[in-house]
């Protein structure tokens, strides 16, 4: 028995490692490109200034689960009426089982002039290794004027990212006895700060009491760093009704893009993929057990997934057991389990300061689903330890080895 994980990032290494424990013998080859492995959910705060790039960055050959045999190639295509994949030198590769863990594609090239601009003219994301020290770079320069923040309309991972780096930088700028000079506005394409009860208003609270400004409906569609002016479509409604789009421009002094997002094109461009509607190109899954929708031997995980929850490391956490457990499972020949099951669980620690997380649990539905006995919807000193201290050694030390 042969399975093949496309992708050695959290989803991939974490279920890897699942399945050498749940069964030894298990032959498990791991598609991986590249000889890092990053730990993203730090890159806020390197945009910050808090840590440097190189805390998240570690060696794949020190993370790769004994046993599993690591192909150091990226995976271009599926045949999977064939049961195999195909490498990026045309070689072909058989599989009985297969995982789909390569994450999520960052279309940069999709905000005209972005990419011509990124890490200068004040144009700043944390969406990205260098990325991320250029933004606190940025926010050093920044000497006072108008910063704003972006949130699109794809699906992103981390949505909650867009928020984190624009409280840090609210608050370095209050640190810095710049704020009383400073709009901070934050414009996203989405139609409310934050899609779970509870954490709404918790958070809508700290947008009023800092006096952040929220434009809502705009979507960035084009930089232009040289002049710092930023350009939106905007939705106009008339209640519920769409009556317009218009593009509006915002200058800037310092703009933190989220850039827009996708499953990779391999994945979107194959017949794995989901073909219509809302989640169209994302990885075609069940929601529950993860199983594809079409090919019962293809599993997937992590933010390549069209799953209607946030794509976070913390979903990855929860969605791995599933997956190693439902493989080993049709391996013994006992069928899906409809006990472990996924329900949609992700978390978003959102920063609201040097000190203080947000800590925001839910699942499917936007259901809130907290871990912990006190309110979350309140920022928390202790749940800013846990990210970032506890969270970042459990990921190195237990569940990147397997144990959840
Ligand atoms: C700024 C930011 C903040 C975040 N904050 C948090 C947070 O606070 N909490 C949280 O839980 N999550 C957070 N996340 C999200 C989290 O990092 C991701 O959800 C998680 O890493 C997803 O795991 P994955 O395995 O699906 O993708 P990744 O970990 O990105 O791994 C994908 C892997 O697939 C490989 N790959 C790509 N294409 C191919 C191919 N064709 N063939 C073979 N391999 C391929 C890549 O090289 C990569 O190693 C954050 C992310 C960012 C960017």
């Amino acid at each position: 028995m042969k399975v093949i994980i496309i992708g050695g990032g959290t989803a991939g290494l974490t279920v890897a490692a699942q399945l050498k424990k749940k069964h030894s013998d298990l032959k498990v080859q791991i598609f991986e490109p590249s000889d890092h492995h990053f730990y993203q959910p730090l890159y806020t705060l390197v945009g910050a200034g808090v840590d440097k790039k190189e805390k998240t960055k570690r060696l794949t050959k020190d993370y790769m689960p004994k046993g599993v045999e690591w192909i150091k190639q990226k995976v271009v295509s599926f045949d999977p009426e064939n049961n195999s994949v195909t490498d990026q030198e045309g070689k072909s590769h058989s599989y009985d089982y297969l995982v789909v863990a390569p994450g999520i594609q960052i279309d940069w090239h999709l905000i005209e002039g972005l990419t011509d601009t990124l890490g200068k003219n004040g144009v700043c994301s944390v969406y990205g290794y260098q990325e991320s020290e250029d933004t606190f770079k940025m926010l050093q320069n920044f000497k006072g004027g108008k910063a704003v923040f972006t949130a699109g309309s794809t699906p992103v991972k981390c949505g909650g990212a867009s928020q984190k780096i624009m409280y840090l930088s609210e608050a370095y700028f209050r640190k810095n006895g710049i704020r009383d000079k400073s709009e901070v506005i934050f414009a996203s394409a989405g139609t409310t700060i934050f899609g779970v009860p509870g954490f709404k208003e918790a958070l809508q609270k700290i947008i009023d009491e800092r006096k952040i400004e929220t434009r809502f409906f705009h979507d960035l569609i084009k930089v232009d760093g040289p002049n710092r002016r930023a350009t939106f479509r905007v939705k106009i409604y008339n209640g519920n009704e769409l009556t317009e789009t218009q593009e509006k421009e915002i200058d800037f002094d310092l703009l933190h893009v989220v850039p827009p997002q996708s499953a990779p094109d391999f994945v979107k461009n194959s017949p794995l993929s989901i073909q219509d509607g809302k989640l169209k190109g994302w990885l075609d899954v069940d929601h529950f057990s993860l199983q594809h929708n079409t090919y019962p031997n293809i599993f997937g995980l992590g933010d390549v997934c069209g799953l209607p929850t946030a794509k976070t490391g913390a979903a990855v956490r929860k969605q791995a057991p599933v997956v190693s457990n439902n493989i080993i499972r049709l391996i013994n020949k006992q069928g899906i389990d409809t006990k472990l099951i996924y329900n949609g669980y992700s978390a978003c620690p959102i920063l609201t300061d040097y000190k203080h997380v947000l800590m925001a649990e839910f699942e499917y539905g936007n259901k809130p689903k907290p871990s912990f006995f006190f309110d979350t919807t309140k920022p928390r000193w202790s749940m800013y330890l846990l990210k970032h201290y506890l969270l970042p050694w459990l990921y190195w030390n237990l569940m990147l080895k397997g144990r959840n």
